[in-house]
């Protein structure tokens, strides 16, 4: 779903791509006066135009009626490219298994003319992936180009291309797209999906996306599928499991103000959304580094357009007023500190509750005159009740989650096992069903799936346990972590956030966590014998 809205909304002309202005002024002046390059080198970021504009740029070039430097996408050529039907242009993925046999094919058959194309045109997407011996065979390819061939090379890690190939490449460096770029495209193509989606969740799906084009149109599509025609802040906050840059503003400016009570408070609000604290400690840190990297430099702004808007870049120049420099770089610490102190504890928002206590100790100079702050957070209780039997969207919330909300902090980790095994057994049943649903919308994802398997649930968490790192990378991913957590609600009715562990950390982690076996095995382990 999530990958069909990025297809569908594919820019196709040059003048319907976001940023890269740069680049497309090039190409178009190439094209204009007909000094077309052998081979290109596209370098930088995902999701920033790479292969869109490598396959805009061939339609262009084989155009039969150009346009002001524009494909017709009408004559038999660009037809052709559009529909993928091109036997003359060549995509090949070189991240993918098949790319070195995909090189080896390229040097016997990169000689032949175009069969029908005026240009042939190879687009390798991540270069940096070949092996030594297919660079070299490209080397080889590059050094005697045949003609009418010509190579576009896209990459994000540009370091790790050979000197031997960057010689002999024209190299684009491509940049990563502002805020403000990125949210007036998602708010272009939920106009045309008739979705109703506010700026400010926008903002959020923009900033967690990392300048990233395809991420972010990913993670709109994720939402719009998951929801109704009306999306709000609250809504994307509790699918992304992160907050609002506003959210995040308020909770700077109450600390600038000393309101320790409030920011305490706002420190439960943030529990009870569940949202992923290590998501917020980012986000807070990011937020305090903006606010340091203005008030040394206030010029510096401009730059920061690839994160923040242009409102929260004026916001964050009032709330600099208030606030010294050293201040700034107090909290920094004391947050910093903090993350790293209590990584590994089993009470997540531990860290920041005691950075928070540090800090305001730090600035009153009376360290216990804030601590029954701590141990009170009196709006806490108000949201538990108000939020206990559903979430934002009215989803039943795990039995567990609703238990676990309640207890105060400390008393989390001993209740950790309790209460959770209708809803962990629920899941297991059901994991090679799960699984099996993902295995039309993602295969690979399925595959890494059926090497992990549900332990236990932790709070609004459902621990995954897996293999190796690389499995627990590939699912920590946000869209896959949400493909994974929406199929579990679906087939379960189980709304929790994934949060995949290694074998290693899981046994780090929850050290009285012990593997249930299933009936069978036990019956085996009880009366001897093999299962046949
Ligand atoms: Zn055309």
């Amino acid at each position: 779903m999530s990958t069909t809205l990025y297809r569908k909304y594919r820019p196709v002309t040059f003048s319907e791509l976001i940023g890269q202005k740069h680049v497309v002024q090039t190409l178009k002046n190439a094209v204009k006066t007909g000094r077309i390059g052998q081979a290109y080198l596209f370098a930088g970021p995902r999701g920033t135009g790479k292969t869109s504009i490598a396959r805009i740029f061939a339609k262009t070039i084989n155009c039969q009626h150009l346009k002001n430097g524009e494909p017709c996408l009408k004559c038999d050529s660009c037809q052709n490219i559009l529909d993928n039907r091109a036997l003359d242009i060549i995509e090949i993925d070189a991240a993918s298994n098949t790319g070195v046999d995909n090189i080896r094919e390229l040097r016997e058959t990169v000689k032949l003319p175009p069969s029908s194309l005026k240009y042939k045109v190879y687009i390798i997407d991540e270069v940096h992936m070949l092996s030594g011996g297919a660079f070299n065979a490209l080397l080889k390819t590059l050094e005697e180009p045949p003609t009418n061939v010509v190579f576009i090379l896209a990459t994000t890690e540009v370091h790790k291309i050979p000197e031997t190939i960057l010689s002999r490449v024209q190299r684009f460096d491509f940049t990563r797209l502002t805020i403000e770029e990125i949210i007036n495209r998602l708010e272009e193509i939920a106009k045309l999906e008739k979705v109703k989606v506010d700026r400010e969740a926008l903002e959020i799906i923009a900033s967690s996306s990392e300048g990233g084009m395809r991420n972010a149109e990913s993670l709109l599509g994720q939402v719009i599928a998951l929801e109704d025609k009306k999306i709000t802040v609250k809504e994307v906050e509790f699918i992304l499991g992160t907050v609002s840059e506003k959210f995040t503003a308020e909770f700077v400016d109450l600390a600038i103000q000393k309101k320790y009570a409030e920011v305490f408070a706002k420190i439960g609000e943030l529990r009870e959304m569940g949202i992923d604290f290590k998501n917020f400690a980012k986000s807070l840190l990011n937020y305090l580094r903006q606010m340091l990297v203005l008030k040394i430099n206030p010029d510096l702004g401009q730059k920061l357009s690839y994160e923040i808007t242009k409102e929260r870049l004026e916001q964050i120049k009032k709330q600099i007023t208030n606030i010294e420099t050293e201040e700034i770089l107090n909290f920094i610490n004391i947050l910093q500190e903090n993350t790293e102190k209590f990584k590994s504890s089993p009470i997540p928002q531990l860290f920041l509750e005691v950075s928070i206590a540090k800090l305001a100790a730090k600035q009153s100079g009376h360290p216990m005159s804030i601590i029954p702050v701590k141990d009170d957070p009196p709006v806490k209780k108000e949201i538990v009740q108000k939020n206990a039997s559903s979430d934002v969207f009215g989803h039943r919330m795990s039995k567990d989650s609703q238990v676990q909300n309640i207890p105060p902090a400390a008393e989390k980790n001993k209740s950790a096992s309790k209460n959770t095994s209708a809803d962990i057994d629920l899941i297991t049943s059901n994991w090679s069903e799960i699984i099996e649903s993902l295995k039309s919308y993602n295969h690979s994802l399925s595959s890494v799936l059926k090497m992990s398997s549900p332990a236990l649930i932790d709070g609004n968490y459902l621990i995954l346990k897996t293999k190796y790192d690389f499995y627990k990378e590939k699912l920590v991913e946000m869209t896959n972590r949400l493909t994974i957590e929406k199929a579990i609600d679906k087939i379960t009715g189980v709304v929790l956030k994934l949060k995949p562990v290694t074998e290693k950390e899981l046994s780090e982690e929850y050290p009285n966590f012990k593997e249930k076996k299933s009936l069978m095995q036990e019956a085996v382990d009880i009366f001897g014998g093999k299962i046949v």
